[in-house]
């Protein structure tokens, strides 16, 4: 059973046209959907700010457990501090509202000081909380939705999301991105974590399509990309 939004909501403003592209590396392969004028400067060290002063300890760790599945694949180093100033300031949606937001990569540096760019859900003992936490981090390090990919051909129902979500939502979040220089497109990949589930009446061939519950070997990949660690140098012989 799926209830929409099954998966979160980036802010609209998290989708703010920028035609800062870089050079994509030659030597790697396309992995997934991301935006390189919006990532983060290489092995730099990220700010995390829990916004909200009521998280208690388990939520806190809750966060930092799911978001750090990408920190094996990344040169950043997430530091995680307590108040309201930092690269990323993450608050903790009311109770009820399993969604979240982000925005893409270093588009939080446009956000109003002290105001939050990410939200996640209230509850960390949900199931489809770390899915959340690690799906909001990946736009957060850059990432598009997969869903949103031009391969990825879904059938939507318009019909239907018309009635389940307002225009601005589906322009942002189901909307097919264009095939721009600025974004880094690999093959589809319908295993992300950056990929919406899709309920059977989201598409005209019902279509399902389950939750995403790790980072894909295709994540992994992009991750590697978008902000590779140094090799290790192997010693004399
Ligand atoms: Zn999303």
């Amino acid at each position: 059973m799926i209830s929409p939004p099954a998966y979160p909501l980036p802010s609209p403003t998290a989708r703010a046209p920028d035609s800062a592209a870089q050079p994509e590396p030659l030597s790697r392969g396309k992995r997934s959907v991301g935006e390189p004028g919006k990532y983060w400067p290489q092995n730099s060290i990220l700010k995390i700010a829990l916004y909200d002063y009521a998280m208690d300890d388990p939520y806190v760790l809750a966060v930092k457990k799911a978001a750090s599945e990408w920190l094996p694949h990344i040169n950043l180093t997430f530091e995680f501090v307590c108040g309201e100033d930092g690269d990323v300031r993450i608050t903790q949606n009311l109770p009820g509202d399993h969604g979240g937001r982000s925005m893409i990569g270093t588009d939080a540096k446009n956000a109003p000081p002290y105001a939050p760019t990410m939200s996640l859900p209230a509850d960390p003992g949900t199931s489809s909380f770390a899915v959340t936490v690690m799906h909001e981090f990946g736009h957060m390090l850059g990432a598009h939705h997969e869903h949103q990919h031009p391969d990825a051909n879904i059938p939507w129902n318009r019909p239907n999301l018309d009635r389940l979500f307002d225009q601005s939502e589906l322009q942002t979040n189901f909307r097919p991105l264009p095939r721009s220089d600025i974004y880094d497109f690999s093959r589809y990949d319908p295993d992300s974590i950056m990929h919406y589930s899709i309920a059977p009446s989201w598409s005209t061939d019902n279509t399902f399509h389950s939750r995403n519950a790790m980072l894909s070997a295709d994540d992994i990949a992009w991750a590697n990309k978008a902000y590779p660690k140094a090799r290790h140098q192997p010693g004399p012989i």
